[in-house]
């Protein structure tokens, strides 16, 4: 027997010692494991000689590629001064000026940010945050959520409970807190004949429905605006967002607005609600607030549910806690994150890029096999024409082959890619789809 290389060794201790997320384990005894030994830009490299495209940004988080020079500086001087400090009692410079920074960024309307670390923190905070803020204001019976068919905003119990994606959900249903879910506006499900836009207004009118009959016990409305992610990037008309905001308003009911995926520049604006011209109650941001660097998330809400809490009585106050909220050396990624979104007019930039990968991708758009192929900012997505249960599992690998980084959500295939992918990278991009289209 020929001695074991580093690599294997190393995949070998890894399904020893480490459970993997979102993996069924017994499937390595067949898939091998990627080691990645470092990264740098949109490349990963594997130290055998091996490097792979990051197409997914790393799971939708990275945003100016691995290694990126001035986020690293930022951390490095960070780290040097000051890593952490709880935040109960005590606050610092970087959380500050991020609070400050994202604030305006969003108008002011939003001035109180409230930090996590995860996507699924920030879900649950808004989720008792709107619960507590009708409590305070004596209507204790506003307690139930709704969002919509296909929505995910992550795994805890809470998130969950929001969540309607069964192969995440079905398994732990007898431990959740059921919630209503109204149709989605995923243009994918409009009917034959029906624009995006109609569709996008019916489903806006089942909406009005459910609010019309339940609003009295609903506290929130969440959901996941222009795309919803875990679905299969399924996509959908702003006037949707635009007929929510009207409704939550007309029946007291708070919106919150899950941009941990779409936020930060993903559907071509900063945040997905400016295309609606709205603002949420409650707006949750994560993934690429640091562009993939730390675990970082924010809560940011309005004045007036602020003023709800603020009192002489400990009872009215939000007793939420995670140990690394506002962590020093996360802000400081975020800082430099938006440093790089508005000394490099990224949006603007995007919008080139994103024409490019358009055009790139006609023979992906027209190839046979592929279904609904569509783009929304720096998000592109098709659907694979195939009754393979193991479809994802084997274009995963036949991708890995064209060093490419792709893992497709059921038949959905999609491209996340970071913002410094350059023209001859998204050629690669395509070229190795198309490739891995053809032999998986
Ligand atoms: C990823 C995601 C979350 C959960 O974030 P984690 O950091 O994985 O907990 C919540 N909502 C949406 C829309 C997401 O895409």
């Amino acid at each position: 027997m020929s001695p074991k290389s580093p690599h294997e060794a190393l995949r070998q201790r890894s399904l020893k010692s480490v459970w993997h997320p979102c993996t069924q384990m017994k499937r390595h005894e067949s898939l091998a494991l990627v080691t990645i030994a470092r990264a740098e830009g949109v490349w990963l490299y594997d130290g055998e000689g091996r490097r792979y495209l990051d197409a997914i940004g790393s799971w939708w988080v990275n945003l100016f590629g691995h290694a990126n020079p001035r986020i690293n500086a930022a951390i490095r001087e960070q780290l040097d001064r000051l890593e952490h400090v709880m935040l109960a009692g005590f606050t610092h410079e970087p959380v500050v000026e991020l609070s400050e920074r994202l604030s305006k960024l969003v108008s002011n309307q939003l001035g109180h940010c409230f930090y996590a670390s995860d996507g699924a923190s920030a879900t649950e905070i808004a989720l008792k945050m709107s619960f507590h803020y009708w409590h305070n204001l004596g209507r204790p019976e506003k307690n139930h959520f709704v969002s919509l068919q296909n929505d995910y905003h992550g795994e805890t119990l809470g998130a969950l409970s929001v969540t309607d994606v069964a192969l995440f959900k079905e398994t732990y249903a007898p431990l959740l807190r059921p919630g209503s879910h109204v149709p989605t506006p995923d243009w994918r499900y409009a009917s034959e004949g029906e624009s995006p836009q109609e569709h996008a207004l019916r489903a806006a009118a089942a909406l009005e429905a459910h609010l019309a009959a339940h609003h009295a016990e609903t506290a929130a409305l969440i959901l996941e605006p222009l795309i919803q992610g875990a679905a299969g990037m399924g996509m959908y008309h702003p006037d949707y967002l635009r007929r929510a905001r009207e409704l939550c308003d007309r029946y007291q009911v708070h919106l919150i607005a899950d941009e941990i995926a779409v936020g930060f520049g993903r559907t071509g604006t900063l945040f997905a609600c400016e295309q609606a011209g709205i603002l949420p109650d409650f707006l949750c941001i994560g993934k690429g607030l640091t562009a993939g660097y730390l675990p970082l998330s924010v809560v940011m809400t309005t004045e007036e549910i602020y003023a709800a809490f603020y009192g002489d009585n400990p009872a009215r106050a939000f007793l939420h806690s995670h140990t690394h909220s506002g962590n020093a050396l996360a802000c400081r990624a975020a800082l430099a994150t938006l440093d790089i979104f508005e000394q490099d007019g990224i949006i603007e930039a995007n919008r080139g890029k994103a024409r490019y990968l358009n055009q790139a991708s006609t023979p992906l758009a027209t190839h046979p096999q592929v279904r609904n192929f569509r783009n929304c900012g720096m998000i592109w997505a098709f659907e694979v024409e195939t009754s393979d249960p193991s479809f994802p599992g084997k274009f995963f690998q036949a991708a890995l082959r064209q060093e490419l980084s792709l893992r497709p959500l059921g038949n959905t295939v999609y491209f996340m890619p970071p913002y410094v992918i350059n023209e001859q990278e998204m050629d690669l991009l395509v070229a190795g789809t198309l490739a891995a289209l053809d032999a998986w």
